[in-house]
């Protein structure tokens, strides 16, 4: 292999504040946090925004047993920090937690020693560190002083990105000023295997070769999946050369002052679950020589791929800088989870950022994030809508594990479809989750028209609607039932009736018949091969309209289950101390459960969901009922009674809101990012600014595009770009005195 790919560091773009989060200083507290905010990613693989060389003193390999608990109460292990790196679909077993996403050994290991002193940025040493997330490109940036001792100083300055056109590729760029005396450099160039996921060794087999300076490493892991990696440097002083003792590459240079050096770092991942299964070692050589040489144009065409994903999604807002630098962060994390690729993996509820839910898949990802999918890049909606059908065979174990026939989806999935939730409470009761798929998939052919989608969709609301003939209780008087749930409210553990769950029950009922009436006329063979009777389409006709009637005790007011009425009052005041901190994190699992306290939006999912099917009345009485008793503690919630608010058009309270929202994963203060980013709240936030301010209608209860604008008082304008129909319109909205212009084009 050729060293010439050393070209001296350039930094391609002016720091822009709406598009740039900057973390000034080391600090111990906040470590964490900034390690899962600088998450970087393409889709085919992720990885937390660590520092190369680690922090001395953190053991990245320690082991401990990660306990199932209620994550809003949990108290996590706390580090300073924690690398990540993670190939969706690369799994591992864990005794308590299950299926697990495998945090995989660290590639972008780069440690250097200055006149015999590790690079260490918790030390003295360092001064004036900087770093730089550039969200137009995914680029993090770090710089910063190092002092070797009164006479020596170094400039040292990291760039690094995961190529957006080469999606398995990781590039780091380094480079050492000597800005005072002479400096003696060692430097290191490793793949770390000293990694854990959540403390547990799911790695049972590794293989690492050190030759020159390419290092090679494959694994396989206790669910029997398998990943490699290949990385080497090069740099304009030298060679670096294996070394055995170490299990590193190493290169000894000096510098004299004036005098820098720059290493290219590249690294080419693979994975077992990719469409092509795992790379051989010569493919993936291949791709590193291809890399070498195409190394002066990786960062351009690594633009051009950012440059076109932001040219889709974004939201421009005129009069807020810090609301459009919020805005952008959520769209730079939804962009980075976003697969065109492969249905064989969906987007876990950290975005693959962090351990947290341990790489799970939820019902987040058919209410918070298709949406934006959908609107921005609808390919990878119909990824996420392929998933679901591609898991139909584990919904079927599911419901047969339960007892019953059909399809159940699971709380939290795997990437086959079955259940990995550890708590019982939400993997037995939360049921709404089988009808959120439905939701999802029918919002995506409402969306998107595309009917062959649908076809193969069919099996599985045939196979879901069978479970729900089941599930439900068929009363002799002739009323029905859906007992002993969980709603979306986690704060009530078991209850008749939920609300939501049976309207979504009965609309995704009645969504089925809609498509049975469809692929009858145009898919004889589809319908035919789901052997449906006569009987079992009037059994779900029968439920869809059974199911609806929810249980009103006071007027207007939905009540969210059965006996809602009779639950204790909570005590907020005696209870919740510091309002900064859950409400969770006071009171017992025990004593919450049996109160009225909410974790989150129940009865007002309904009308975020289906603006249209409440009078604007019914909608503020049930705000004016629930909202009382929600604690937010989930972060599912804000933007949901923030997108409500807008649409009642109270602009204080919706502002309110969409700022809660936003400061989950940016307030530093919080550290909310430390276990991985909220991609669930991103998605909301995008719905807040699109759904909400913008008020767009919903496709599902609309034909045509409509706008009904209610902006906060600090934003002029706001302008974005929306996919309808298969066409993208430019929509653009300016506020004139009370008035707004709304141009679609
Ligand atoms: C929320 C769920 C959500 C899960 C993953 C929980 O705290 O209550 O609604 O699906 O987090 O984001």
């Amino acid at each position: 292999m050729k060293t010439e790919c050393y070209p001296q560091m350039k930094l391609y773009r002016i720091y822009n504040p709406a598009f740039c989060i900057r973390q000034t200083g080391f600090s111990r507290e906040y470590e964490k946090h900034y390690e899962g905010i600088f998450t970087q990613g393409s889709g085919y693989f992720h990885m937390r925004g660590s520092y190369e060389e680690g922090i001395s003193y953190e053991n990245q390999a320690e082991e401990y047993m990660r306990m199932p608990a209620n994550v809003t109460i949990e108290k996590p292990h706390h580090t300073v920090s924690k690398w990540g790196t993670y190939i969706p679909g690369i799994t591992g077993n864990h005794p308590l937690l299950h299926e697990e996403l495998v945090n995989l050994p660290y590639a972008a290991s780069f440690e250097a020693e200055f006149n015999g002193i590790r690079l260490d940025m918790s030390t003295d040493c360092i001064h004036n560190m900087e770093r730089i997330l550039d969200m137009r490109d995914g680029v993090l940036y770090r710089t910063f002083q190092w002092k070797g001792s009164e006479n020596t100083t170094i400039h040292g300055t990291y760039r690094r990105f995961i190529s957006a056109s080469r999606k398995n590729l990781l590039v780091q760029e380094i480079e050492y000023k000597a800005i005072d005396g002479t400096c003696a450099l060692t430097l290191y160039h490793d793949i770390n295997r000293q990694v854990k996921t959540n403390g547990y060794e799911h790695i049972i087999r590794s293989e690492k070769t050190v030759q020159d300076n390419l290092i090679m490493l494959s694994l396989t892991t206790d669910m029997q999946d398998e990943a490699a990696m290949i990385s080497s440097v090069f740099t304009q002083k030298g060679t670096f050369l294996g070394n055995t003792a170490e299990d590193k590459c190493i290169l000894h240079t000096t510098l004299r002052q004036g005098e820098s050096i720059f290493i290219r770092k590249l690294t080419i991942l693979s994975g077992s679950k990719d469409k092509g299964g795992l790379l051989s070692p010569t493919a993936m050589q291949a791709q590193l020589e291809d890399a070498k040489a195409h190394c002066d144009t990786l960062y351009r065409e690594h633009q051009t791929v950012w440059d076109a994903m932001w040219e889709r999604a974004h939201i421009t807002i005129e009069g807020a800088p810090a609301d459009q630098q919020k805005i952008n962060f959520a769209i730079y994390h939804l962009l980075r989870c976003q697969n065109t690729e492969n249905a064989s993996t969906a987007i876990c509820a950290k975005g693959f950022s962090g351990e947290a839910y341990f790489g799970h898949y939820f019902w987040d990802t058919e209410i918070y994030l298709l949406p934006f999918y959908l609107h921005t890049t609808p390919e990878a909606a119909k990824r996420l809508v392929e998933f679901r059908i591609h898991t139909l065979p584990g919904a079927q174990k599911n419901a047969a594990a339960y007892g019953y026939v059909g399809a159940r989806y699971p709380w939290e999935s795997s990437g086959e479809g079955e259940e990995q939730c550890p708590n019982w409470q939400y993997a037995d009761h939360e049921v709404h989750v089988t009808a959120d798929v439905i939701f999802g998939l029918w919002h995506v052919f409402k969306a998107t028209g595309d009917e062959t989608l649908l076809q193969k969709a069919f099996p599985v609301m045939i196979e879901t609607a069978r479970y729900w003939m089941e599930r439900v209780e068929w009363r002799q008087d002739g009323t029905i039932h859906l007992n002993g749930v969980m709603g979306p409210d986690e704060y009530i553990c078991i209850c008749n009736d939920n609300a939501y769950t049976n309207e979504m029950v009965s609309r995704t009922l009645s969504m089925t018949l809609e498509a049975i009436g469809l692929i009858k006329q145009k898919a004889d063979a589809v319908y035919k091969a789901a052997g449906l009777t006569e009987e079992e389409c009037e059994k779900f006709a029968l439920c869809a309209e059974g199911l609806r009637i929810l249980t009103e005790k006071r007027q207007g007011v939905i009540m969210q289950c059965q006996d809602f009425d009779n639950f204790e009052e909570p005590a907020f005041e005696t209870i919740w101390k510091d309002r900064q901190k859950p409400y969770g994190h006071f009171v017992s699992q025990e004593r919450n459960y049996r109160t009225k306290a909410l974790k989150q939006a129940d009865v007002l999912m309904l009308p975020y969901l289906f603006p249209n099917a409440m009078s604007e009345k019914q909608i503020t009485e049930n705000y004016r009922y629930y909202q009382p008793y929600t604690t937010h503690d989930s972060s599912l919630s804000a933007v949901v009674h923030g997108i409500v608010c807008s649409g009642l058009g109270w602009l204080e309270e919706a502002y309110h809101f969409f700022q809660t929202a936003a400061s989950i994963d940016l307030d530093e203060k919080r550290a909310g990012a430390a276990e991985g980013i909220h991609i669930a709240n991103c998605g909301g936030l995008w719905q807040a600014v699109i759904y909400g301010f913008a008020g767009m209608n919903r496709c599902y209860e609309e034909k045509e595009l409509a706008f009904t604008p209610h902006l906060p008082d600090a934003w002029h304008s706001l302008s974005f770009q929306v996919c309808h129909n298969n066409s993208y319109y430019r929509v653009s909205i300016v506020r004139k005195g009370q008035e707004y212009e709304v141009l679609v084009q």
